[in-house]
């Protein structure tokens, strides 16, 4: 067994070197004749146990095993042997880490040999309990599925991260992740394949991170990154590679999955440094991660004064928007869409308006993606339906509809296409106000992600059985426009605003408006011309003979009664 003997005094040692030697185990023993010493052989080879002097020259017991404890990797047990003893310096010791105490009176060797073994007992229970204390902690702070940090490792790291920004000039950043669409690869392929993805993404992210950031998983597929900044845009940099790492699709068992993420990013800089305040932090970086939400996911934003106005200000119309349909603040206005024959009037478009109590009237863009994310435009677009068939029946059955063709186009959003009753809802709302199927056209933005589950449900199919007319909004920004032509049973196509725009000023767009009216002409469409707003735009669009012109040129979208009154009065 391996003794290292410090202790100043030779004569001590001598007496503790015979007491080893009376003893049938055999003893290799060093020594030193003072702490730094000790110390030095301490660290330099490797001992089975500690004979620590109390009063040394260069150091009293108590510092000396604290030292002792700080040498990394030489873990040794201790017994501190002094000439006296009392109750508290005894357990002092024993609290600085010394498994056991000896009176230099009491040196002998059975005295000597049992608190050597039991000694190294202490010691190595001691260490048993340490690793499992340590192995318990790492469980608490992580999380299981990944092996990251989980929340109250991030608290713990936090709190040291934020002590080194105390301390020093750098400045901390937390990245706010959350997977876009994460909801539907778990609902639609199953919590294996979303725990799959997950832990590729973890792989991922642990990749592109510095060893020194601290990457952790808060659950579901939120990810937070702390990162110690040297450089100013050092957080945008790791979050455009964060970015970047998702254009590689996923492999999962036999196919690929592309998954995207959106980020939010905040400053310690944006809170006070305290550990109040850290879900401060967190709710910051939520914020900025909304905001690239809102901006088309797949980015990164910085939390900024403005972000949280912009958040808390649709926070606030989310609540707005669940009264409205109960206090009647919705109002349709209706825009004429005009003959180019003979510029009679031809139909009209219903289109929303919402008198918000606070805000004044508000158009569709200011709150239709809020519906339609809150699920709300399903109700909404019902009230619609049933408002504009009513409208409908009363100019009907007033005889102010005197053209052959009066036909009332209806917005339809995304949300409202997986409403499976869509169609029987529909059908009611005609019979109700006795209306023919085709006096109403149903509108589609081109941009309306028809996904394979709509395209399965032969909604577009019943639709057109029922008779109404199907337009397709927007023609001409989606990216899949032939696709849609194709897949649909579409009778109307509505050339959008901004080729409209280009009527004079861009010959290129020009001929693509002629060639969509060709297109159209073709496969028996009729035409919309939208946005319709000089008289240039109007000959342009009658010359090529597009079947219909809207836009304020003819009139703006207005009330009922307005637009009675400028139409069906005569
Ligand atoms: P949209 O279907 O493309 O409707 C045409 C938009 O162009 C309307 O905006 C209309 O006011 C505007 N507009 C009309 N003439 C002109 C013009 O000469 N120049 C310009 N620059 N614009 C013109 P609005 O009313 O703000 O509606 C915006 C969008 O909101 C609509 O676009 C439609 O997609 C949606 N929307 C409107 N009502 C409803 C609804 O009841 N349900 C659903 N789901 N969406 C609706
Ligand atoms: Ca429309
Ligand atoms: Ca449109």
């Amino acid at each position: 067994m391996r003794i290292l003997l410090i202790d100043d005094d030779q004569q001590d040692r001598r007496s503790v070197i015979r007491a080893l030697d009376k003893s049938i185990v055999d003893f290799d023993v060093k020594e030193a004749s003072t702490a730094a010493s000790g110390l030095e052989l301490l660290e330099k080879s490797t001992f089975d146990l500690v004979l620590l002097d109390y009063r040394l020259p260069d150091g009293n017991g108590i510092d000396v095993l604290q030292e002792i404890r700080s040498v990394e990797g030489k873990g040794v047990a201790v017994i501190v042997i002094s000439q006296h003893e009392d109750d508290s310096f005894v357990e002092e010791c024993l609290d600085a880490g010394a498994q056991d105490f000896l009176l230099k009176d009491e040196v002998n060797t059975r005295r000597l040999i049992r608190a050597v073994k039991q000694a190294q007992q202490r010691y190595s229970i001691a260490q048993a309990l340490n690793a499992s204390h340590e192995k318990l902690r790492l469980v608490s702070e992580r999380d299981p599925l990944t092996g990251l940090g989980n929340r109250r490792g991030f608290q713990l790291a936090m709190e040291s991260f934020s002590r080194r920004v105390d301390r020093g000039d750098c400045n901390l950043a937390l990245l706010m992740l959350d997977l876009d669409d994460f909801k539907i690869i778990n609902d639609r392929l199953g919590h294996d394949v979303g725990d799959q993805v997950l832990l590729e993404v973890a792989e991922r992210l642990k990749k592109v991170c510095r060893d020194e950031d601290y990457v952790c998983r808060f659950g579901g597929d939120e990810f937070v990154i702390l990162m110690y900044l040297d450089r100013e845009d050092d957080a945008s940099q790791l979050a455009n590679r964060i970015v970047d790492l998702f254009q590689q699709p996923i492999l999962l068992d036999d196919f690929e999955q592309t998954v995207t993420a959106s980020i939010g990013i905040a400053m310690l800089d944006d809170i006070e440094n305290t550990a109040e305040n850290y879900n401060d932090i967190l709710k910051k970086a939520d914020i900025a991660l909304y905001r690239s939400k809102l901006s088309g996911r797949n980015q990164a934003s910085y939390f900024s004064e403005k972000t949280q106005e912009e958040v808390l200000a649709r926070a606030d119309m989310k609540r707005d928007l669940q009264w409205a349909l109960e206090r009647n603040e919705f109002i349709i206005f209706y825009q004429a869409k005009i003959n180019s024959k003979d510029l009679s009037l031809g139909g009209a478009e219903a289109l929303l308006r919402w008198q918000h109590p606070r805000l004044g009237l508000l158009s569709p863009a200011s709150f239709i993606l809020l519906a339609e994310e809150t699920g709300f435009i399903v109700e909404i677009g019902a009230w619609v339906l049933h408002e504009v068939c009513q409208q409908l029946q009363q100019w009907k059955l007033k005889g102010q509809l005197h053209s052959n063709r009066f036909s009332m186009a209806i917005n339809l959003s995304s949300a409202q296409l997986q409403v499976d009753e869509l169609p029987a809802q529909i059908k009611a709302e005609l019979t109700n106000s006795k209306l023919h199927a085709n006096d109403i056209d149903i509108e589609i933005t081109e941009n309306t992600s028809i996904d394979s589950r709509i395209r399965a449900s032969g909604l577009f199919t019943e639709l057109a059985n029922l008779g109404v007319n199907l337009a397709l909004d927007d023609f001409g920004t989606g990216y899949s426009s032939f696709q849609h032509l194709r897949l649909f049973p579409v009778n109307q196509i509505k050339i959008d605003v901004t080729y409209i725009a280009k009527i004079g000023v861009c010959p290129k767009t020009e001929k693509l408006i002629m060639a969509m009216i060709g297109l159209a002409k073709i496969l028996n469409l009729s035409v919309v011309a939208e946005g319709v707003e000089t008289q240039a735009q109007s000959d342009f669009c009658v010359q090529h003979q597009c079947d219909f012109l809207q836009g304020y040129f003819y009139s703006r979208p207005a009330a009922a009664e307005e637009f009675e009154k400028e139409f069906l009065s005569y």
